[in-house]
């Protein structure tokens, strides 16, 4: 492999010149062999098998990038064509991931951790903040995070002006307690101010957050949502009113966060079935994440809603400083999870790239691989072994298939591990 510097390629250019002015009287023929054609594109990731459920597209083809953008997807297009080459055989090729809910106020929020390490090198090229800020830690959220990162990182505001600021372990008190702390007007205000960035509003009713006032906080943030006319998106689990009461403050387009969670206030009666409040709820366009968190996830919850066709819209992995060592770990592996518990290819990546950009308002081009789109491309291995998976219940199952990423392109610039290798074209 060869990089050409500036100065070389300077140099190079500036013989080439003269080769061809003296060259132009010479012959044709032999100006021909020495103007070869640009190459037409940036880049190919060649002959993987490409998933991108928007489209409906699954099976072998190459995908050319030009500049920032997919300049066609196609089977048979030329390693010659491009002046890079990411070679994606036997590898599964999808859109960046989004992951609509991380947490990624590294050093403010203490869950927070580093966007770029966790989501941009593991084939998440855009990424939703699910409320680790609140208007008054919005503004460094943006400067520090949002401003400078790879990952593409959009937010959802905390209702609570502190965001997450205040629960870790060592002081096991959330941003509701006080529920002076939750301000509709200036998550307005913050939130109209920041419209590029900001897609909708976040709450957590889990009783050490906001107490016994869950109800009262979740209609502050309902009403903070609806004025600025975005989705909310509600934690859900060990909350002191139960589900059947908060349910019916949501409306379409709102979304309920550790859907599959195994604590108290769950999605399942005492026999397992289904609340009729949550089918009802689906039923008028509320959506369900999946969130899986350190205490948000149990795999005999999600196992009985997919058994009685209850499936979630988007798989997100709520990944942050408490599980991002396990059980969480990435958003792959929470894919992996529900590849084990049936899901196909196809339905975990258009819950993780499809839907997402359809639940929220994420910018036109992104989670799909449709030609004029923003140039971001995940490469994974499916690799086949035996893998034990954990849920944050402590529940153990074993698979026999998991995702692992090994490339990620964004806006056309390859990222992550270095695993395949780049060749120039
Ligand atoms: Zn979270």
């Amino acid at each position: 492999m060869h990089h050409v510097t500036r100065r070389e390629f300077l140099h190079q250019t500036a013989i080439g010149s003269w080769l061809v002015c003296s060259l132009a009287e010479a012959g044709r023929d032999l100006l021909a062999a020495q103007a070869q054609p640009a190459p037409r594109y940036d880049l190919v990731v060649k002959g993987g098998r490409v998933i991108d459920p928007s489209q409906q597209l699954s099976g072998e083809l190459d995908i050319a990038v030009s500049g920032r953008k997919i300049a066609r997807v196609a089977a048979g297009i030329q390693e010659t064509e491009a002046r890079h080459v990411l070679n994606a055989r036997g590898k599964v090729v999808t859109p960046g991931l989004i992951d609509v809910h991380v947490h990624v106020y590294d050093g403010v929020a203490p869950l927070g951790i580093p966007a770029d390490p966790n989501c941009i090198a593991k084939g998440v090229t855009t990424v939703l903040d699910a409320g680790s800020a609140g208007a008054h830690t919005f503004p460094g959220l943006r400067k520090y995070v949002i401003n400078v990162v790879d990952t593409r990182v959009y937010a959802l505001l905390n209702i609570s002006v502190v965001g997450q600021s205040t629960l870790s372990d060592d002081n096991p008190h959330g941003e509701l307690l006080d529920l002076r702390y939750a301000n509709p007007k200036l998550a307005i205000r913050t939130i109209e101010q920041n419209r590029d960035v900001i897609l909708g509003v976040k709450v957590r009713l889990s009783r050490q957050i906001a107490g016994e006032h869950d109800l009262s906080a979740l209609r502050l943030a309902k009403e903070a949502a609806d004025a600025v006319k975005l989705p909310l998106m509600v934690h859900i689990g060990n909350t002191s009113t139960q589900l059947s009461d908060i349910l019916p403050v949501m409306t379409k387009g709102d979304v309920i966060t550790h859907t599959f969670h195994g604590n108290q206030g769950g999605i399942l009666d005492s026999g397992g079935r289904v609340l009729p409040e949550v089918r009802a709820a689906v039923g008028r366009g509320v959506r369900l994440d999946v969130g899986h968190g350190r205490g948000s996830f149990a795999f005999d919850v999600a196992e009985k809603a997919i058994k009685q066709d209850l499936l979630p819209g988007t798989i997100s992995s709520d990944v942050h400083q408490f599980n991002v060592n396990g059980p969480v770990y990435d958003l792959a592996t929470t894919l992996s999870k529900f590849l084990l518990m049936g899901l196909t290819l196809d339905q975990v990546i258009e819950r993780a790239a499809t839907n997402p950009a359809r639940t929220f308002g994420f910018p036109d081009g992104l989670g799909t691989l449709r030609e004029g789109a923003e140039a971001d491309v995940a490469v994974f291995s499916l690799t086949e072994g035996k893998f034990e998976f954990v849920d944050a219940m402590n529940q153990k199952r074993t698979g026999n298939l998991k995702l692992v990423p090994v490339a990620t392109v964004k806006a056309g610039k390859i990222y992550g591990s270095a695993s395949i290798p780049v060749v120039r074209g």
